[in-house]
């Protein structure tokens, strides 16, 4: 059902829906439409040009009422091009999943068979099987179909071979089922879209070349038309009665169009990864669009600051909807210092991290307000080129999941030359000598033949080492530190901490870092910003924060942690979940889950009160002891 309401909101293919289905009704209504004998000659009649009356098309070199012929001709065309794209799906289809499924010998013999048929040209190909089996309507269905087995067969072997290991068809195989009914009941169910996909997509390019054979004379034998062999009847005439072949010719046209513009709808609305937008690739660089100038958004750089955030606004644009994921969002950092950035999950952390330097994805991103000022330069007006500078140079990220961000295929090692050339012309020896040293530096234990392995030779722990190196790696003054232990069990992640705080000092590098875990934020960070649906609600020294929270979110975050050697401490949870950022409550996004809520605050926007090196969003904050 969601699939027909999604085909039908493109246009496209709705239209071209729209005039398949007409052409189809029509085609199975011949025998009961009043239509003249198609193949009744009259040679009297020859050729009368269209809008004629009782000879609505005209008629043809023998008098052939071409309105009759048409529609009949159409039914044969669709019969033989359907059928032939249905052949076709059932034997390629079967190939395909009986060759993945068994893979071995038998994927080798049936492979090479098929690649056998690929070899020869098209055409071709199915020229030489009419002429074997002799000309003819279901000769020529067959060629079409045979022509197009190889198709189907290599896409559905392809995917089915991704199938045939998965662990469920594992666990189907455990519990006992044949073969057979695991190829029925657990492959064939996951290959079906792909088929009708690819059956949507070659019906009209079947039709086609099953005209294109008559065209040529080896379809269908008069007196029985087809489309394809009526163009070639018309053809001869073409300069004295061209209504004989652009009467056939205009029909093919249409059938072909709007088979294809329908079948290209059933294949986006089907294919999970287009319809998720896998194909619409990102910008290099988020989308900006900053409305209504003239508000300033300067917050007074003191020139000790490296990084200055103010006033921050993305946006996700889907469809109707807008997700104010950050909304207003005023950081500042200076050389050397660590600042943590903590919330619940889904408050805007990584977006906001991101947004930096501009790497949330567009569509749907948008960054609408703000700058974010690096050294004096607007990473929001930056040209690209200035851009790519600034990332994986002075400014490195390092993310959750290492796993994820380095490429399974290359070496840690070449990884990082990779990254060191990206923005440096160094001698690649230079640049994996300087590699070794980094992770030497990271306690990599033997790191020279260490930057020989993959990622997955690696642990947990030692990937995200490897991450910390990367980040490292050109030197730079500011690391973005995405939730980078989450991913480790406790004792990895108080190392990775340990390690991290030791560079920083070491280097006097400015460190943003990202946490749900106010444990974490304990060890490491020397300011807290707390967030809460995409607004900065407290912020502060992270011993004073800790000490007496003014915001009551911050207060039951930190009532959160357990503390060893408490156990009898009831840990607190938060009721409620955070709101959803598409859907905001007027006045504190915080009212509905606090305790202390009054009417005021569900109304108004409530600002980031400063309080000496403190800030707070909140009308009736805790008591801050001095
Ligand atoms: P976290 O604080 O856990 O890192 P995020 O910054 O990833 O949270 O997400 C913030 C909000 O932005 C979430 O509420 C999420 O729903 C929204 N969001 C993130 N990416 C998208 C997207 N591509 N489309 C729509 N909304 C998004
Ligand atoms: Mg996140």
């Amino acid at each position: 059902m969601k699939t027909i309401s999604l085909i039908w909101r493109n246009r496209l293919a709705a239209f071209g829906g729209i005039v398949i289905a007409f052409v189809i009704l029509i085609a199975l209504a011949a025998p009961i439409l009043p239509l003249a004998d198609p193949n009744a000659t009259n040679p009297a009649n020859r050729l009368i040009p269209p809008f004629t009356p009782g000879a609505w098309l005209g008629t043809d070199h023998l008098g052939r009422d071409l309105l009759a012929r048409l529609v009949w001709g159409t039914r044969l065309s669709l019969a033989v091009g359907i059928a032939a794209a249905v052949i076709a799906a059932a034997i390629g289809s079967t190939l395909g999943i009986v060759s993945g499924f068994f893979g071995g010998r038998t994927d080798n013999l049936i492979m090479r068979g098929v690649d056998m048929l690929m070899a020869f040209p098209y055409i071709l190909l199915a020229l030489a099987i009419v002429a074997a089996l002799g000309p003819g309507l279901v000769n020529a269905l067959y060629a079409v179909a045979i022509v197009n087995v190889p198709f189907f067969a290599r896409n559905i072997r392809g995917v089915t071979v991704s199938l045939a290991h998965r662990e469920f068809v594992d666990a189907a195989r455990l519990s006992g089922m044949s073969n057979f009914r695991i190829i029925a009941s657990e492959i064939l169910p996951n290959v079906l879209p792909v088929i009708v996909i690819a059956m949507s997509t070659t019906i009209g390019w079947m039709i086609l070349e099953t005209a294109g054979l008559s065209f040529l004379g080896l379809g269908s034998q008069p007196p029985q038309a087809d489309l394809g062999s009526m163009l070639g009847e018309g053809r001869k005439l073409l300069i004295n009665a061209p209504h004989a072949s652009i009467v056939p010719g205009a029909m093919i046209f249409l059938i072909v169009m709007s088979v294809n513009l329908l079948g290209d709808g059933i294949r986006d609305a089907l294919d999970p990864r287009l319809r998720s937008g896998a194909l619409s690739r990102p910008a290099a660089a988020t989308t900006v669009k900053i409305d209504g100038g003239g508000q300033d958004n300067t917050v007074a750089r003191d020139g000790s600051t490296l990084l200055t955030v103010s006033n921050l606004q993305t946006q996700f644009h889907v469809g109707p909807r807008t997700y104010r994921a950050v909304d207003g969002v005023d950081l500042a950092v200076r050389p050397g210092e660590c600042l943590g950035l903590i919330g619940e999950s889904g408050s805007g952390k990584s977006v906001t991290a991101l947004s930096l330097m501009r790497l949330v994805a567009s569509p749907p991103g948008v960054i609408t307000g703000g700058k974010v000022d690096i050294d004096g330069k607007d990473t929001l007006t930056m040209p690209g080129e200035g851009l790519r500078k600034l990332r994986g140079g002075r400014v490195s990220y390092i993310f959750q999941d290492p796993l994820a961000t380095l490429h399974p295929l290359y070496s840690i090692g070449d990884q990082m030359v990779e990254a060191i050339r990206a923005h440096r012309t160094v001698p690649r020896q230079e640049a994996w000598d300087h590699s070794v040293s980094l992770l030497t530096r990271v306690r990599i234990p033997n790191a020279a033949a260490r930057a020989k392995s993959y990622p997955h030779e690696l642990s947990g722990g030692m990937r995200q080492r490897v991450g910390i190196a990367l980040a490292l790696a050109n030197d730079p003054d500011l690391i973005i530190a995405d939730e980078p232990t989450t991913a480790l069990d406790v004792t990895v992640q108080a190392q990775v901490l340990a390690l991290l705080d030791e560079l920083r000092r070491e280097r006097d590098l400015a460190l943003v870092f990202i946490t749900h875990d106010f444990g974490v934020v304990g060890q490491l960070c020397d300011r807290v910003a707390v967030m809460y649906a995409g607004r900065i609600v407290e912020t502060g020294p992270t011993a004073e924060v800790l000490e007496s929270p003014a915001h009551p979110y911050t207060k039951r975050l930190i009532e959160c942690v357990p503390e060893l050697g408490e156990g009898r401490r009831k840990l607190a949870a938060i009721p409620g979940l955070p709101p959803p950022v598409d859907d905001l409550p007027p006045g504190c996004a915080f009212a509905p889950r606090c305790p202390k809520a009054q009417d005021e605050c569900r109304r108004g926007i409530i600002p980031l009160e400063p309080a000496a090196n403190r800030a707070v969003r909140c009308l009736f904050p805790e008591e801050v002891s001095a």
